[in-house]
């Protein structure tokens, strides 16, 4: 059998609501693959329960729905393959590849995010404690298909990564790679807050012998005092009765020259003309909130 030409997917977390630059990036991912005739999946992010809005799920599906953004199959909670990520977690532990650090955020302090390995042959009992994967000291880089080369020193500027928290939850960076490969993910179009996740992600697909998708990040919109939009700075959640001007919004975010006779179109012909004319060559690489409302 054939593998798809084209796999994309919609990754929320239920942190928060949609806002305006989720619905950039759901939209980029979602045009990028209807105009490949490929599928296009949705996978709730819900790894971190204390940190989920109640609510949330529930609100992201119908905000996606009352934006035309209909996805392909059914919705893959990450709550579901907890069985999966403890099995690798658990062969990583046996092959050496990952460990256990008992260091508190404490110590950890003035290290400026970067894990000075500490534990790295400490031997400590994973029970209790985070388990890190060891990263190479090797650079690992990746041409984006908007924002060009990426390039990032894991050891220098990274270091062993927690991929199980103390506390049992699984990290992100685990489970997207994971859930990538064993839903066929060929194209991963997301914001460029995870241009930076992103060599971690291809060390670990390198580790597991997975294939390394496509990456496509599409520019954050940045606040005009400089903030990024983003579920930290409260940017509000996009209304489900102003679909069709925000998706005209989001399309000229997204560099498409929506013809002026559109820009009063429902949701339905403007998602029809974005798929037919979709050109992810004119994404421009940043955006300000000023460039999303005036043109
Ligand atoms: N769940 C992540 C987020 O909402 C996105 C993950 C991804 O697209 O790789 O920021
Ligand atoms: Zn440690």
């Amino acid at each position: 059998m054939n593998a798809p030409a084209y796999i994309g997917r919609f990754a929320p977390t239920p942190s928060g609501y949609l806002h305006f630059g989720s619905l950039v990036a759901a939209l980029a991912s979602y045009l990028d693959a209807r105009a490949a005739g490929g599928r296009w999946l949705l996978r709730m992010e819900d790894l971190d329960p204390p940190r989920e809005v109640p609510g949330a799920q529930d609100a992201i599906l119908s905000t996606l729905a009352s934006y035309g953004l209909e996805w392909d199959g059914q919705l893959l909670r990450q709550s579901d393959r907890h069985g999966e990520y403890a099995a690798l977690v658990e062969r990583l532990l046996q092959q050496g590849l990952a460990y256990a650090c008992t260091c508190s955020r404490k110590q950890l302090e003035g290290c400026h995010g970067i894990y000075p390995g500490t534990c790295r042959d400490a031997g400590h009992a994973p029970q209790n404690a985070a388990i890190r994967l060891r990263v190479p000291n090797l650079s690992y880089a990746f041409i984006d298909r908007v924002q060009g080369e990426y390039r990032q020193h894991l050891g220098r500027e990274v270091g062993d990564f927690v991929i199980r928290r103390r506390d049992g939850l699984y990290a992100y960076q685990l489970a997207v790679v994971l859930d990538d490969a064993w839903q066929g993910v060929t194209d991963v179009v997301r914001g460029a807050d995870l241009l930076d996740s992103t060599p971690r992600q291809l060390y670990l697909q390198k580790l597991l012998g997975l294939a390394q998708p496509r990456y496509l990040h599409v520019p954050l919109i940045i606040q005009p005092d400089g903030h990024k939009l983003g579920k930290s700075y409260r940017s509000p959640p996009l209304p489900s009765d102003q679909a069709a001007p925000l998706l005209v919004r989001a399309l000229r975010a997204l560099g498409q020259a929506l013809p002026g006779e559109l820009e009063h179109a429902r949701p339905p012909e403007l998602l029809a003309w974005a798929v037919s004319h979709w050109d992810a060559s004119r994404i421009p690489r940043s955006l300000t909130l000023a460039e999303t409302q005036l043109r």
